[in-house]
This record gives C-alpha cells, structure tokens and sequence, in this order.
C-alpha cells in the first residue's frame, strides 16, 4: 500500500510543523511523519485554560520570527504566551566592559520575545489540525528511504499502541519533495549518507526555571562567566504597576563544562541556588527558587549537502547552534519560509519542486544566513569562553566598544534580532 504527495515532511517538531504552517493555504498534499502522537488536548488552543508549567523550556524567538508568524497568520495566537524582551544587557562576569541594546533604540516593540516550545507546538499544531491538504502519519518512523528518478519512498515502522514498539508497516509513502527535519541526530540523514560536519564545544547547556526577588523587567541578561556563557531570559507577563501577585521568572541557559555537569546537576536546589547567585550576581536580586534541571551536550555542526533532487534537510538536521545566542530556532524557520516561497514560485510556474535545479536556488542564499549566524553564536561563545586574561581585556573592549560605536552596536542588534540575514528595512 502506497501513498503519493506532494511533499512529505519527516519531522513534526518545531521546524517540521512551521514549513507545514508555512504551506497551509497551498494545494500541495502533504504529509508529516512523526515518531510521537501529533494531537491538541482538550484544553487544545484555549489561551485561558493554558497554564504554562513551571518548568516549562521556552524559546527565544527574535523580532525577525515574529514578523514571520505575522506572515503565517499565527501571531495573534501566538503572543497569547509570549514574554517580549525590551532590553538585554551583555556583560562579562568581574570584567568592566558591559553593553545593553533597547527596543526604544531601534523603533520596535520589542527586542524579541520568550515563548514557552509548548505553546508554540500548540500554536501550530492548532492551525494544521482541521486542514484536508495535511495528513499527520504518526506515531510512525521513517526505516528507509530510496530516490528513483521522479519521487522519493519512504517505508514506515508505525507504533503498536498495546506494545509501544515500532513495527514494520506494510505502508509505504511517495513524495516529489521530501523535507527531512527529523533534528540534531538524524536518522534519516545518516540512512542517506548525508553527513555533518560536527564541532563539539566540550560543553553542555543547563537549563531550567529561576524566580528571582526582583521583576525582571522584560530585560534579558546575557553574561559571560569563566565557567562559559550565561543567558537569563524574562518569562512571565505581570502587572506589578496594581501590586498583583505575578508569574514572572527567568529561563537560564548556563553552558558548563562537560566535566562539571554532573555535579551540578546533582546539587540540591539550595546548594546550586547559591552557585548561581555567584555566578549571576545581584542585577536580579535573590534567586528564591529553581524548577527541574536540564542539560544538552552542545555542538556546532552544519550538513555541507543540504538539497539533492526531491531532497531538503532543515532545521536542526541541516544546522545545529550554541543555544545562548538563542538563534537555532529563529535560523531555521528563516529557512522555512524561504524554502516555502521557493516551493510556491515553482508550482505556480509549473516547475517541479523536486527539480535539484529549483532547489538549489533555495540552498545559496541559506548558506550565507547560516554562515553569517553561526559566525556570530559561534565566535561570541568562544571569544567569551576564553579565560585568558588578554582575551578578558580584548572582551572588555568589545564590549564598551559596541557601547560607544553605534554602527557596531547595530549589526550586533541586527543578528540579535533575527534580522543579520534578511532585507527587512526595520533598523
Ligand atoms: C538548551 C537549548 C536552548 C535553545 N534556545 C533557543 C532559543 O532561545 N532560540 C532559538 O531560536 N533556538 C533555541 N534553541 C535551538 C532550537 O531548540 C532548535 O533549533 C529547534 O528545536 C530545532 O527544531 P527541529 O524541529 O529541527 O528539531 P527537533 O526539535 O529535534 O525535532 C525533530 C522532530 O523529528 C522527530 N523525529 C526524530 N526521528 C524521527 C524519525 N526517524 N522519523 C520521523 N520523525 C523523527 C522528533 O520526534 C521531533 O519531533 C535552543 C536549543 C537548546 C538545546
């Protein structure tokens, strides 16, 4: 048994369900494959019965995403969870240099914005539900995948719901484009030999959710402390003016080195509060309280062969980031709509949109955002992970640098911003 779309995506996370976000006004069929059931619960998009958990991980999305949601119709949804971040202070710990960017400097209503990844899943997931052109094939996984001269094949293991295993499937599916956006450890990739290029920092990022005495007032902190980069997100909207009781927190993000994580991970809360509050500083006051921790080895890695014919790879299959930056999400989902334009300019000209000649009029324009953003995480990370003290010295005048020069404040604010890689006209 087969199946014939146009485009199937592997791949239901955060980038997967964007470029079928991206699709969803097109005829094109589509289909989107994904190892995890893909449902709205029943309190599905209610923004008034949605309580984001404590502990939940959130994304920062640059200005730049936003008006990419505004073009998806998804905005108004969205920014229902959303916490805009006005200012962000970057400063080196026990250093003088310090710079801060402001959305009142650059005309914007914010600088960018902090969203819990469910309320984003949800958000998508909401608007591809109810669409007739878009089927989820879930839970299911991809266990091979060939390419003949006109379409690519996919055969499927799908779950046993009694046994929770995956098992051969008699369907198969057939596709003219095939985006592969199964993440950082893609499987399909390797099923293809589609290698990357991989960088590991020798770090991982800590992540979980800090009240702090003070509100945080919408500014994010972004510190750099010998032990590698920090960044404190804002979370939480409150409306301290009425004296309400709010739900503000932090998102820390804290790179580690790899040898120090399982200690820390395996303080109790009080013991890593204080290690924190060393680390961080006073800006925020008292760090009163800490959600459950997380961590993830980090790497920098890019796949050098991104498109091949009816082939693409996204997301973090195609590129993989330093999240204190927090550019990954907001990088991909640039690629995402380019890669939708491109598909709909082909239909409409009758062009095949598995053609390798079509495709790669998509993949020179990614390089360059990929590269000019992976240049800026990359080099901002190390040059800030460097505990030598002439590099402190050279970090100290960076920074009053970027506070005295505007131009360079600029560019920075633009990569910041999501917008180092497009012609938006905003700055
Ligand atoms: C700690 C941390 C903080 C971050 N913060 C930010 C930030 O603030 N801003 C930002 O822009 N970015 C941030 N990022 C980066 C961002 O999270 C990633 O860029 C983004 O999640 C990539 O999404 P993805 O859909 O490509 O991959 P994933 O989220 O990994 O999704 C892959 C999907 O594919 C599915 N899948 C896996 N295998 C198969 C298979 N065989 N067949 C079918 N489907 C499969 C998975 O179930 C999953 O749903 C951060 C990353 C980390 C680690």
């Amino acid at each position: 048994m087969s199946s014939h779309y146009d485009i199937v995506i592997i791949g239901g996370g955060m980038v997967g369900a964007s470029l079928a976000a991206a699709l969803k006004n097109s005829e094109l069929k589509i289909a989107v494959i994904e190892p995890y059931p893909i449902s709205n619960d029943e309190s599905g998009i209610n923004e008034k019965t949605y309580q984001p958990s404590y502990d939940a991980r959130s994304t920062a999305l640059s200005w730049g995403s936003r008006l990419i949601y505004e073009q998806l119709g998804l905005w108004d949804q969205l920014s229902q969870h959303v916490t805009p971040i006005q200012k962000i202070h970057v400063s080196d710990r026990g250093r003088f240099g310090a710079t801060r960017l402001s959305a009142q400097d650059y005309n914007v209503e914010a600088l960018g914005y902090v969203v819990p990844n469910e309320w984003i899943g949800k958000t998508l997931i909401t608007a591809l539900d109810s669409l007739n052109n878009i089927d989820f094939i879930c839970p299911a996984k991809v266990e091979g995948i060939t390419r003949t001269e006109s379409a690519t094949c996919i055969k499927l293991s799908k779950r046993n719901d009694a046994t929770g295993q995956y098992e051969w499937s008699s369907q198969a599916v057939t596709a003219e484009l095939v985006v592969i956006a199964d993440g950082g450890r893609s499987e399909t990739c390797q099923k293809l030999g589609i290698e990357m290029q991989t960088e590991l920092y020798g770090q991982h990022a800590l992540v979980t959710n800090v009240t702090t005495s003070k509100h945080h007032g919408y500014e994010a902190y972004e510190r750099f402390t010998e032990s590698g980069p920090m960044a404190m997100l804002p979370l939480g909207a409150a409306d301290q003016a009425e004296g309400k009781k709010t739900d503000a927190r932090c998102a820390l993000v804290w790179t580690l080195p790899e040898e120090q994580v399982a200690s820390v991970m395996a303080m109790p809360d009080t013991e890593f509060m204080v290690l924190l509050q060393g680390r961080f500083g006073y800006r925020l006051g008292k760090i009163e309280q800490v959600g459950v921790r997380h961590h993830y080895p980090l790497k920098l890695s890019q796949s050098a062969e991104q498109v091949r014919a009816g082939i693409v790879v996204v997301g973090n299959a195609a590129h993989a980031l330093h999240p204190v930056a927090g550019q990954g999400y907001n990088l991909a989902l640039r690629g995402v709509m380019s890669l939708a334009e491109l598909i709909q300019r082909a239909t409409n000209k009758g062009e095949s949109i598995g053609s390798l000649t079509v495709l790669q009029r998509y993949i020179k324009d990614r390089y360059i955002d990929q590269d000019k953003t992976i240049l800026f995480s990359d080099k901002i990370t190390r040059l800030f992970g460097d505990a030598s003290p002439g590099v402190g010295l050279l970090r100290d005048m960076g920074l009053v640098g970027l506070d005295i020069l505007p131009g360079a404040k600029r560019l920075f604010a633009r990569q910041a911003m999501g917008l180092g890689g497009s012609e938006a006209k905003i700055l």
